[in-house]
């Protein structure tokens, strides 16, 4: 009997993977999202994307975010949240998620597990993305030409945005760590090394 309800228990956990891509501003989120969706056919989130979505659609959430961001600060964690809340609730069908840019405190990261553990689920893996500041910079200045994003043209706003992710963010691959769900990858290389990378460690974690 006890049996049974534990492995129940176990494939409801299992059912759901949340996979949480980390790392500085520049580090290849967005282009190693590409690569995880392929292989593990999950839902990308990415909470940059959506603030974007919401700018250019001049909404109230949108407007209010445009304040931060230009700055190169977090957008509060309750605007956040909720958010990232709505995209979930909005898409329960899927295999899971793959988180990108969310959580980025502390706090984020504490919703981010209630929220989850109401659905009997929990955060599967934090993969951290390893880059130094030089590389970072020259990438960011280097995409501005493309991006189009006021926050990637101002060099003063790039390294306030690494040190955002110093203080605020890189709190919460620690907090992930506590419960041995962190794992850190070089981020520089190919795309396919990286993901190759990616896919080792998020492997090392699904069992
Ligand atoms: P990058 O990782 O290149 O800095 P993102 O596209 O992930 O860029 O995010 C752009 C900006 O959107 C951030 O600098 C921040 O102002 C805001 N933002 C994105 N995600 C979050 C979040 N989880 N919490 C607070 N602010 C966020």
């Amino acid at each position: 009997m006890n049996k049974t309800i534990y492995l129940f228990t176990k494939q409801v956990k299992k059912y759901m993977i949340t996979l949480i891509l980390f790392g500085p501003p520049g580090s290849g989120k967005g282009t190693q999202a590409i690569n995880l969706v392929k292989k593990y056919g999950l839902l990308h989130i990415s909470t940059g994307d959506l603030f974007r979505y919401e700018m250019k659609n001049d909404t109230p959430l949108g407007l209010e975010a445009k304040n931060y961001i230009k700055k190169g600060e977090l957008v509060p964690d309750s605007v956040t949240i909720g958010m990232l809340k709505n995209k979930m609730d909005a898409n329960q069908d899927v295999k899971g998620y793959i988180l990108d840019g969310f959580p980025r405190t502390v706090p984020q990261a504490e919703a981010l597990d209630e929220l989850l553990a109401s659905q009997g689920n929990e955060v599967t893996a934090l993969v951290a993305l390893d880059v130094a500041d030089e590389i970072l910079i020259e990438r960011l200045q280097g995409r501005a030409a493309t991006s189009g994003r006021a926050d990637d043209a101002d060099v003063d706003i790039i390294k306030n945005r690494i040190e955002v992710y110093k203080t605020q963010t890189s709190p919460v691959a620690d907090f992930y760590a506590q419960t041995n769900k962190t794992s850190y990858v070089d981020g520089v290389g190919s795309i396919e090394e990286i993901s190759n990378r990616l896919f080792d460690a998020i492997d090392a974690h699904i069992d």
